[in-house]
């Protein structure tokens, strides 16, 4: 009781709400098709080359130019494949990079600038630089836009033609899924400057989603000028 107490004079929320973001999968454009088709092809070619040349008693004349076909159209494929885009998430924390199981996040407040370059929408924290394709991720990316618009307009450095061929963001887009991995502990209180060494000692902003500590939590963010009373939560 006590604790609730203090919690509604510092005017920060206690209740633990799950959060949800975005999740958005590369568009299968015609490029990464290509080179999942070439792929196969390639490594079909590999396979019965190397059968044929090392392997089968007597070795097929033939089979060497399969093993060297096979090995480029694969490795071009591959080439190509690595083109290719991971899963984005977007959401109230900021946005993340899916790498197989690993997430790599940049908060809102982190970042310094978002910017279009070599059709991809770029961006960049302090020591961070998360690329997001625009020809495979043209929903995720319209719904960064969005949400930095809102957030952090400070650090957006895109020009309106630039965005032309983007969609426009739709409430169905991606799908839901619940923050995870968020990296609080080890973060610093912007306010304080008060190292957060346990996670329910964090308080979010709603906006930015800058971290301060429960107990130097301020009126208003010190990155966004959000108010945070009442309104900053608990990851
Ligand atoms: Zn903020």
């Amino acid at each position: 009781m006590a604790e609730n107490k203090k919690d509604k004079k510092k005017g920060t929320k206690r209740e633990k709400v799950e959060r949800k973001e975005r999740r958005f999968v590369p568009s299968q454009n015609q490029s990464s098709l290509y080179s999942g088709l070439g792929g196969m092809a390639g490594a079909l070619a590999l396979g019965a080359g190397v059968y044929g040349q090392w392997i089968r008693e007597p070795a097929l004349p033939w089979a060497q130019y399969l093993v060297a076909g096979g090995a480029v159209t694969l490795g071009i494929a591959l080439w190509f494949s690595d083109l290719g885009a991971d899963p984005i998430r977007v959401g109230p924390v900021g946005v993340a990079v899916e790498k197989g199981t690993e997430l790599t996040r940049i908060a809102w407040c982190d970042l310094k600038r978002v910017y279009i370059e070599d059709k991809a929408l770029r961006l960049e924290g302090d020591d961070l630089l998360l690329s997001v394709p625009l020809a495979a991720h043209p929903h995720a990316a319209a719904w960064i836009l969005k949400e930095a618009v809102a957030r952090v307009p400070d650090a957006l450095d895109v020009k309106g033609s630039a965005t032309d061929g983007l969609p426009e963001p739709k409430d169905g887009d991606g799908e839901q899924v619940v923050v995870e991995n968020l990296q609080i502990t080890g973060r610093h209180c912007a306010e304080s400057d008060t190292a957060i060494s346990f996670e329910r000692d964090a308080r979010l902003c709603p906006t930015c989603a800058q971290v301060y500590h429960r107990d130097h939590t301020p009126e208003k963010c010190v990155t966004c000028g959000g108010g945070l009373a009442g309104r900053a939560y608990a990851p």
